[in-house]
């Protein structure tokens, strides 16, 4: 099973300036590639007997010129430039599937990241060996063992951090004590409210960030557009994101393990991604940022012990739906916590009710259990091994695990 762990750096000044320019690299490598991919399509397009681009004839295109032209590359990793091509490859493929838009160019500041086949790093103890840089050290120790897949350095707010993807052995822990079901309404400020009626606050830290959360976007709003200031509230802003994720992530592990450890069949909501793209209400991002890590610790916690996850369509009105008679309101405020039902009168919690509906969607439902597509921490179109020709190498690559 492929599991992935994120993992805080602790770089050097020069390793530092070494991370950024490797994800330099690599951005310039994609959009490099993004360029003449659309070029050589267009031409393909007019003129048949012309091949169509593909990421591996791309990779040879830049290895051909790169020592002339772009002799900068040869300072970072081979790795930067070759998973960045072959990532575009990756969100190539997932547009003509349909399960993505069409590629777009990076930007520098967006997400900067590379990624290292498993032939080009090491992990030992609470340090990771990059090519052409040495050890850089880590926060943490690599939770799981098994076969390194690949490594991706990225950096959030400011500071850098390796996701490094494990196949591990099957484990196989005893099943859960209770063969039966529970749904898990995720929120903000109570991080989870199960179908039981129980709530999980989170740690007092985590409700502290999110009020900080609260007043310095509000603060952000007030100042001038393009201002130093306004700059400035946005780094904080994105500095106090990145730490209420951390907490949020260490809490969610407390919530997941105890989960799979007592339930079998766990049902939880599905986020409509397309619309998560556009601006949504601050709430709601911070639910939508636990979600995935959500689903992912879920999905592993659960096959480890033979359960499963349900993941309700993306559509299905948990809150708005009555669970004991089924009636569905035409609409429910977000502000509004409990709410009478029209059809049996029984008042409901919004949260366990949501909860509840999601629960017995798990129970009865098998069909969308987790173990067809998506099922893992890391769905199977995301991964693909990289062919070994020319200076290659690696096993597979990772499109972006954040
Ligand atoms: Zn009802």
């Amino acid at each position: 099973m492929l599991i992935a762990h994120r993992i805080a750096l602790d770089p050097n000044n020069v390793q530092a300036t070494y991370l950024a320019r490797a994800a330099g690299v690599a951005r310039f490598a994609y959009n490099w590639a993004l360029a003449e991919w659309q070029r050589q399509y267009a031409a393909h397009q007019l003129e048949p007997t012309v091949p169509p681009p593909s990421q591996l004839s791309l990779r040879r295109q830049l290895n051909a010129i790169k020592r002339v032209q772009f002799p900068w590359m040869l300072e970072v990793t081979k790795c930067a430039p070759q998973m960045a091509i072959i990532q575009l490859g990756e969100a190539f493929n997932n547009f003509f599937a349909r399960r993505a838009r069409y590629p777009t160019f990076r930007r520098k500041g967006e997400h900067d990241r590379f990624s290292i086949s498993n032939d080009q790093f090491r992990v030992e103890a609470r340090r990771i060996r990059i090519p052409n840089l040495g050890w850089v050290r880590m926060r943490e120790t690599l939770r799981f063992t098994g076969r390194l897949v690949a490594a991706t350095i990225s950096r959030q707010a400011g500071r850098w951090y390796a996701s490094i993807t494990v196949d591990t052995p099957d484990v196989s822990l005893p099943p859960a004590e209770n063969q039966g079901a529970v749904g898990v309404d995720l929120g903000v400020s109570t991080l989870a409210t199960l179908s039981t009626g129980e709530t999980w606050t989170g740690p007092k830290a985590l409700r502290t960030l999110l009020n900080r959360l609260r007043r310095l976007s509000l603060g952000l709003s007030r100042k001038v557009k393009g201002s130093n200031n306004r700059a400035r509230a946005k780094a904080k802003l994105a500095k106090l994101y990145a730490r209420i994720g951390n907490l949020r992530r260490d809490a969610l592990h407390q919530l997941t393990t105890s989960l799979t450890r007592r339930f079998h069949t766990i049902g939880i909501e599905n986020l409509n991604v397309k619309g998560m793209l556009g601006n949504r209400r601050l709430a709601r991002a911070i639910a939508d940022m636990g979600f995935y890590e959500l689903r992912r610790q879920l999905e592993y916690k659960a096959a480890w012990r033979g359960g499963q996850v349900v993941v309700a369509d993306r559509w299905y009105p948990s809150s708005k739906t009555c669970s004991a008679c089924g009636h569905v309101l035409e609409t429910l405020a977000l502000g509004q916590r409990r709410w009478s039902c029209p059809g049996c009168a029984k008042t409901h919690d919004r949260d366990v009710n949501a909860a509840m509906n999601l629960r017995n969607l798990a129970a009865s439902s098998t069909a969308t259990a987790c173990g067809g597509e998506g099922s893992g921490p890391v769905p199977p179109h995301r991964m693909k091994p990289a062919p070994t020709k020319q200076e290659s190498n690696g096993e597979a690559a990772l499109s972006n695990n954040g």
